[in-house]
């Protein structure tokens, strides 16, 4: 039998390392440069660590399908799912909170989830993560977001964008958690068994149901975000309101939520579109309650975490896209008669000094042939010009991938062109 890595695992070979490298020379600069110190906690810690993080009920453990074994001592240990937990543990073990507050940390290496391998998918991948311990202001939720915002800028990404939401308080909770389970109550019974589940024990859990027949049911109900308390409210607009004046941009999202009881606030994820159904790469939030539950004192926190290889395979995407552009040009210039030569020739230098990339046949070419030649330069466009055309002085502007064309004077092409390319 040939061996072979275990399903979900990945070898980052010799060529990609320097890919990987940049991603965390990029978060030790930014995050660096904002305070974060960096802390590399132990792959594994004893289970109850990641257990007390996810709460309350059996079934939420379905959520961090967790690598979880016996050690010979017969104690249960786990390799680490997420970074937030064990760093909550390490904030504790090390008493953190007599440090001047608030605390600042990153870290980033490889967790562990059994997951359903996919695209974007793994059982062994990797995170940045960054928390901000010790502070409830709007202030440290909105810099948590503008540092993953520039770190994500900084490993090279130019289209990723924010997506902002609120849980609310815990009177909020409550509240929306009364209005799902009157909402639902009539139901409940078509709900699947652990959405019932869930709307007995946390009914906003409920929201994270990815059961069709679960979010059709859901799809009508109002959000947290939609029935916020004015407390949560005016912490939700200060984030926001920083945020602008940052330049992070960002839209509010209703579907953004968390269903577990120490999320408060503010929620949020950065999506980058175009990396497959998985396009989150990452996300994050205000979770007051951790500590506390963790053995702790009552102490306020927010974080995020990204994943590497999500990132990675969006910047390959970017290069792709970037290395796509320059290489193609906009139009190719096709002279049908002899005169139309140095006349395209003419038109193709106008355009070129106007920023687009613009190329010629340096012969008359018959049509056929002429667009032979336009399809190999990989332009979009061609323009055609022989003696009909000069004599009404225009070009048939042809579009290569839809065939449409159409005729346009000489000194509208420009503007044609251009609208075409925008449009595209
Ligand atoms: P989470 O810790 O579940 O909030 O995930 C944060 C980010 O980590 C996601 O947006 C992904 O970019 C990444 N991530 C989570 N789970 C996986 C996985 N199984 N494989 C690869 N990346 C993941």
């Amino acid at each position: 039998m040939k061996l072979q890595a275990v399903k979900g695992t990945q070898d980052i070979l010799p060529r990609d390392q320097a890919a990987w490298h940049a991603i965390t020379a990029a978060a030790e600069q930014v995050l660096g440069g904002a305070g974060a110190g960096k802390i590399t906690p132990p792959i594994f810690e004893f289970t109850e660590v990641f257990e007390k993080s996810v709460g309350e009920s059996a079934d939420l453990m379905v959520q961090k399908e967790m690598y979880t074994f016996e050690d010979r001592g017969g104690r249960s240990l786990t390799l680490r799912p997420e970074f937030t937990a064990g760093l909550m543990r390490s904030f504790i073990d090390h008493g953190m909170h007599t440090l001047p507050q608030p605390v600042k940390l990153w870290a980033e290496g490889p967790l562990f989830r059994a997951e359903n391998v996919q695209r974007g998918r793994y059982r062994q991948f990797h995170q940045v993560d960054y928390e901000l311990v010790g502070s409830d202001s709007a202030l440290a939720d909105a810099e948590a977001i503008e540092l993953l915002y520039r770190t994500l800028q900084a490993c090279g990404l130019t289209r990723h964008r924010i997506r902002l939401g609120s849980v609310g308080d815990p009177d909020d909770r409550a509240a929306y958690n009364a209005y799902l389970r009157e909402e639902l109550a009539p139901h409940a019974e078509r709900l699947s068994p652990v959405s019932q589940e869930r709307l007995r024990l946390n009914p906003l859990r409920v929201l994270d149901s990815k059961d069709q027949g679960d979010q059709a049911l859901i799809a009508d109900l109002q959000r947290p975000l939609e029935r916020l308390g004015p407390a949560a409210r005016g912490h939700l607009a200060e984030v926001e309101h920083y945020l602008r004046s940052w330049d992070v941009p960002f839209d509010l999202d209703p579907a953004i939520v968390r269903g577990l009881d120490y999320y408060r606030r503010t929620a949020f994820e950065v999506h980058y579109e175009g990396i497959g159904a998985q396009s989150a790469l990452g996300g994050g939030g205000r979770y007051d309650g951790l500590i506390e539950l963790l053995g702790g004192p009552p102490i306020p926190a927010t974080g995020w975490a990204f994943g590497v290889e999500r990132v990675l395979d969006a910047l390959a995407q970017e290069e792709a896209a970037q290395a796509e552009t320059p290489e193609r040009p906009a139009l190719f210039v096709i002279p049908l008669d002899d005169e139309a030569v140095g006349e395209g020739a003419d038109l193709a230098t106008r355009l070129r000094r106007e920023a687009l990339r613009v190329e010629f046949a340096y012969q008359r070419r018959n049509p056929g042939k002429g667009l032979r030649d336009a399809d190999r330069s990989g332009a979009r466009f061609a323009a055609l010009r022989g003696a009909e055309e000069r004599t009404r002085g225009t070009w048939q502007l042809k579009d290569l991938a839809s065939g449409e064309q159409s005729e346009v004077a000489d000194e509208a092409l420009r503007a044609a062109l251009t609208e075409r390319l925008e449009n595209l």
